[in-house]
């Protein structure tokens, strides 16, 4: 579901002239600053809905989608506070899935979040998540850090969501490593020692539930990925055959050059554009909610697919 942007300012004689644009796309008014990418403690972000509702709102963002991992739970609560706030909102998620082997994470926007199919998809990935976790916890043990899967518990604030980064943040805690990137490149990467591979989504299940349940599908992040070039062009096929259709360029985890790169394969693959932070928490982003570069004029943004 989308919530449209509330109109801006006083109403110019230029704004009685019909806007084609607009008009096949009425729920929306172009945005100022969307950020279609963040988390909540409904995933492994640090703060409440409501409250990244709040700091979106007051770093300018006009509209926004909450984006948990895997979990739709925090949805109803990002909506009434980005209303309350005057923000437009999207329904969001990020979609955690393998693909040849390849950890890959899709985000869905503007879908029915009480779609059946959708519901019962990320069901079934929370409850995976639990069992690696386990298996995360022996192989640390294993290497002589014992505890970690009940430490991490004490950073888990969804009992059902359990992410990496609560296991990083206890072995911070615990003084293993001094920053999450520090654990993540010597514990929890993969090929380090507290990694385990997990069969997550696959791509066709993914863009299938998103798009089945209305919504828009979007590659989070291309530039985390262990791809070469040649693999990365495989997977855009693969993704658009699906019916993806978008991909983020300016993202919380892009250099300058990483966001021109993306910028070129949006338009050779023909997706629109996406922008988002990534943001999970005060102390822990380094690009707050809203604060990325705008997107290159000639590409399309991803809201405009949004009805
Ligand atoms: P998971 O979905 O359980 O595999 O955990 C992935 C999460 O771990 C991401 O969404 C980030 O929150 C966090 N993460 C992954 N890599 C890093 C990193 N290098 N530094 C900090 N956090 C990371
Ligand atoms: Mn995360
Ligand atoms: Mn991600
Ligand atoms: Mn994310």
């Amino acid at each position: 579901m989308v919530t449209p942007v509330p109109r801006r300012g006083s109403r110019s004689p230029a704004s009685f002239v019909v806007n084609y644009a607009f008009a096949r796309n009425p729920p929306l008014v172009n945005p100022a600053n969307f950020d279609f990418h963040c988390h909540s403690i409904v995933s492994d972000g640090l703060l409440r809905p409501e409250a990244v509702a709040g700091r979106a709102a007051g770093n300018g963002v006009d509209l926004w989608a909450l984006t948990d991992h895997d979990d739709l739970g925090g949805l109803a609560a990002a909506r009434a506070a980005a209303v309350a706030a005057g923000m437009g909102f999207v329904d969001g998620v990020e979609i955690s899935i393998e693909w040849r082997g390849v950890p890959i994470h899709i985000v869905g926007l503007g879908f029915d979040a009480a779609d059946p199919a959708l519901g019962a998809g990320l069901d079934a990935l929370r409850n995976g998540r639990v069992a690696r976790a386990r298996r995360m916890g022996a192989a640390l043990a294993a290497i002589g850090i014992p505890g970690v899967y009940e430490g991490a518990l004490c950073f888990v604030t969804n009992p059902s969501l359990v992410s990496r980064a609560h296991f990083a943040r206890y072995l911070v805690s615990i003084g293993i490593a001094r920053d999450l990137p520090g654990v993540f490149q010597h514990y929890l990467s993969p090929g380090k020692p507290g990694y385990v591979d997990h069969r997550w989504a696959t791509l066709e299940e993914a863009v299938g539930w998103i798009r089945g349940a209305g919504g828009v599908a979007v590659v989070a992040h291309p530039g985390r990925y262990r791809m070469s070039g040649g693999e990365m062009g495989k997977f855009l096929d693969a993704f658009k055959d699906l019916g993806g259709q978008g991909i983020e360029v300016a993202c919380g985890s892009h250099a300058p050059d990483q966001a021109l790169h993306f910028a070129r394969l949006a338009r050779r693959y023909a997706l629109h554009a996406s922008r988002g932070s990534d943001f999970h928490g005060p102390e822990e982003s380094y690009v707050d909610l809203g604060k990325l570069p705008q997107l290159p004029e000639d590409l399309k943004p991803v809201w405009r697919l949004l009805r």
